[in-house]
């Protein structure tokens, strides 16, 4: 004998009907079987809006109607002949005639018993199975249908009976003997009390018809059909990666379904367990997937987390307070407490010191737990033994589950570890004592975060996404989102990563999306996106609470860089080639760097100083492996050092620097470059990172320009300065190569002192030899004292600062 169970779903279309009659035909061929049936999806819910519209006293006409409707259509969708149509229609009739003779006494008392209740509810189960008899009977098989509620018997809650088992074996065995069709249909989720009187066996019940008859009747094996190909990872509703498990224990199964993974209604585990009788998970829309296979045996596939599942609405609540420690029988009175209310406790911590006792449990229940405490403890409340009873809502239950768990250490490392890196605060925390379940409360807001984050942590045969919002699309910026769209394969197929733009923004719009924009065409969506605003920019970014999320900045804005310590404060990590946040007051500084460490993130800026080559990368390295910097020397402006290898007899000064600005090279106002404030903010941040506390005033400098040329000029006027200046410029140029040395725009760290500006350099300095746009960075420390450590190569350039923007960007994604 075989147990077949169909869900709500795998009998909610004529499709799905059609597949289980060939499903049920096949397999009769060489089993007996007894199949279980649930009511057509949406019918149980149906009925329990119905059961409450008609106890508020409203018209409920509507919800008869509904439930009418949906099992005629199916009817007349199903090739039955005319006199089956026509039969029923009548039984429709008459079920939804009862429906109504209920509904109408209910409403004139404004009162429902659970027993009505159970009554009503059970009309989508009886429905069904009389259809699926009918089914399987017009193509060929041999069927009986036969009703549930003479076989299950349950005591206590109406709703949610307990089952009297060895009656119900009992009958249940009689009726596997006595019947000798080859298929026998029976509803689901139905039964009487003891008294004869109707009963459910909990919302999902029908899974635990089907364990309870195949435990009976020592069926070889239980099959329940269902809407997906078997248990998966996690709930495919909320993590779209989740994909079905092949093999798990009853054990695992049984953890993940208490803990919310609704595929398997928990209480149909156990039968199976003690009769052995294996389990499996199959779809009805899809006959041919293998399923997942669940027994008593620990699987060999080394997986150590089979799942991941998860309640929403759980609120916690703690009883707290120093008289606690070392009186006995605390725990006690507060689970008795609650008992006395069947209220179901889902997850139970205690600090070591017993000053508090949480307890996590269904938000529904919440009101109800604070009052049977406050009444419990009410004494102890009043002579301050007990500080206060505090319920706290909004909290989703997070549960990680395996088997194999216990063999391997550093899980919980792992998960709590993913979920301090995503800034997810965890409230309380409880392991099984069988380390086969980890379960931990969050706030209900990170709860898909934290999902799809453990998911892809654990599950690693997928890819893992990093969330990017970039603001900035100006040379850079653009050249960024280039390289992102080029490598995205690459990394995706190489690195299992895969880099989306989350969000994308100028000074003008910005937009959104989840998915990752497409990089094809985000000129034209972002031109028709919402008005920009960095606040507005931000507030998204932290609303959407996404799992590695990065500010990407390739602005130059003061503005902008506001931005980075509430983000970094949300856990967002920061990379940017805008130097401001970097070259800010030193405190404003320090605040940024730490709060990145203390929020778990990252804030990277290598970008800031010689694009994209390792600068600030290499002076971390050094200084965290024990050396230290004291002098460097350097070319830091591409743009200047391009303009002092440009000018000569023709080539004057002011074409030199519109080339310059032409070529992108310069900021996009060129007298930040000339001014030198440009280079003044790279030495100051690399003298930071070297561990020196400096100023951007203590940063020396000569001028090029007037000072009021330096902030707020047009180009034109700064262009006119120029010209003016070319002749004079050229004469002293003239006899600086006639003493046998060149100009170059350095900056130093020299005695503790920092300074930029143009100095003259003799053919023996390593800065003579810099072509174009070069860059150049001369590194003096304890282990570099003699020859210095040289970092030079190309320092500015769209490209080459972007792909130290996306190398920033890969460090925090970990490739
Ligand atoms: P049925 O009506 O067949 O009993 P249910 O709706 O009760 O089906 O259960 C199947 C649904 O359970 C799936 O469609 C899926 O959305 C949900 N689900 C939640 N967690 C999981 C999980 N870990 N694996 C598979 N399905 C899950
Ligand atoms: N029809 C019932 C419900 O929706 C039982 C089931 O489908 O398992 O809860
Ligand atoms: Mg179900």
């Amino acid at each position: 004998m075989k147990v077949l169970k169909f869900g709500g779903t795998s009998v909610g279309t004529p499709a799905a009907l059609r597949s289980v009659a060939q499903i049920i035909r096949a397999q009769s061929a060489d089993h007996r079987l007894m199949v279980v049936v649930s009511a057509l999806s949406g019918v149980t819910n149906a009925l329990e809006a119905l059961a409450a519209s008609a106890v508020n006293g409203e018209d409920f006409s509507g919800y008869v109607s509904g439930i009418r409707a949906r099992h005629l259509e199916m009817i007349e969708a199903l090739d039955f002949d005319q006199p089956t149509v026509d039969q029923f229609r009548e039984h429709i009739e008459e079920y939804c005639h009862d429906l109504n003779d209920i509904c109408t006494g209910v409403k004139l008392v404004g009162e429902l018993s659970p027993r009505s209740r159970a009554r009503l509810m059970s009309a989508g189960e009886l429905i069904s199975s009389h259809i699926v008899t009918r089914m399987l009977q017009s193509v060929g098989v041999e069927a009986v249908r036969k009703d549930s509620r003479d076989f299950i018997t349950t005591t206590g809650d109406p709703l949610n009976g307990m089952v009297r088992i060895e009656e119900t074996y009992d009958k249940l065995r009689q009726l596997a003997t006595s019947e000798t069709a080859q298929v026998i249909v029976m509803p689901g989720f139905i039964a009487r009390d003891e008294q004869g009187k109707a009963s459910t066996l909990g919302r999902g019940g029908s899974d635990y018809t089907a364990a309870l008859i195949a435990a009976a009747v020592k069926a070889e094996a239980i099959e329940i059909w269902t809407d997906v190909s078997g248990v998966m990872t996690a709930n495919p509703q909320l993590v779209s990666k989740a994909h079905p498990v092949e093999r798990m224990t009853y054990a695992e199964a049984m953890e993940l379904s208490y803990f919310g993974a609704k595929v398997i209604y928990s209480p149909t585990i156990h039968p199976l367990i003690v009769e052995g009788i294996p389990l499996r998970i199959r779809n009805t829309l899809d006959p041919a997937a293998p399923g997942t296979l669940i027994t008593a045996n620990e699987t060999d596939d080394n997986l150590p987390v089979k799942g991941i599942s998860s309640i929403f609405d759980i609120a916690l609540i703690t009883v707290a307070g120093a008289g606690m420690i070392g009186v006995p029988g605390t725990a006690m009175r507060m689970f008795r407490a609650m008992a006395a209310r069947a209220l179901n406790i889902l997850f139970i911590t205690q600090s070591s010191s017993e000053q508090t006792i949480t307890v996590g449990l269904r938000e529904a229940d919440a009101d109800a737990a604070r009052l049977a405490l406050q009444e419990e403890f009410a004494r102890d409340l009043e002579r301050g033994q007990i500080d206060e009873i505090l319920v706290e809502a909004d909290l989703t239950l997070m549960a990680v589950v395996g088997e194999q768990m216990k063999n391997r250490p550093g899980i919980a490392g792992k998960i709590f570890g993913l979920m301090g890196e995503n800034g997810i605060n965890v409230r309380a925390i409880a392991q099984g004592s069988t380390e086969r379940n980890v379960s931990f409360v969050i706030s209900t807001r990170d709860a898909s975060k934290a999902l799809n984050t453990l998911h892809e942590g654990f599950f690693l045969s997928e890819s893992r996404a990093v969330h990017l919002f970039n603001v900035g699309v100006g040379n850079v910026g653009s050249a960024v989102l280039q390289q992102i769209r080029d490598q995205h394969a690459h990394l995706l197929e190489a690195y299992g990563l895969d880099l989306k733009v989350a969000g994308l923004a100028n000074s003008r719009k910005m937009i959104f999306d989840e998915e990752g924009l497409d990089l094809e065409n985000w000129q034209d969506r972002l031109a028709s996106g919402e008005p920009y605003s960095r606040d507005g920019f931000v507030k998204q970014i932290i609303e959407l609470n996404l799992r590695t999320s990065i500010f990407v900045d390739n602005t130059a804005s003061a503005d902008v860089a506001v931005a980075y310590a509430p983000l970094l404060g949300e856990s967002i990590h920061v990379v940017t080639s805008n130097k401001i946040g970097a070259s800010s007051d030193m405190q404003h500084y320090a605040a940024l760097k730490a709060a990145a460490v203390e929020h778990g993130v990252q804030y990277l800026y290598e970008t800031n100083v010689a694009a994209g080559l390792p600068v600030i990368r290499t002076i971390r390295d050094m200084l965290l492996t024990g050396d230290r910097i004291h002098r460097i020397e350097a070319v830091l402006s591409g743009s200047l050092n391009y303009i002092f290898n440009r000018i000569g007899a023709d080539c004057p000064f002011s074409q030199a620097v519109t080339e310059a600005r032409e070529l992108g090279l310069t900021e996009p106002d060129p007298a930040i470059d000339l001014s030198g404030l440009d280079v003044q903010r790279k030495i100051l941040i690399l003298a930071r990172e070297a561990g020196y506390h400096f100023e951007l005033s203590d940063v020396g400098r000569g001028h090029m320009i007037p000072p009021t040329l330096e902030t707020g000029a047009s180009w034109p006027d700064l262009l006119a300065y120029l010209q003016q200046h070319d002749a004079d410029i050229e004469m002293q140029r003239r006899a600086v190569e006639e003493a046998g040395r060149q100009w170059r725009f350095m900056a130093t760290l020299i005695d503790d002192k920092l300074s930029v500006g143009v100095l003259s350099v003799s053919p023996e300095h390593p800065g003579w030899v810099l072509g174009g746009k070069d860059n150049l960075v001369l590194l003096y420390s304890d282990r570099y004292h003699e020859q210095p450590l040289v970092v030079k190569g190309a320092g500015a350039g769209p490209h080459v600062t972007a792909s130290g923007v996306l190398a920033d960007i890969l460090r925090i994604a970990n490739v």
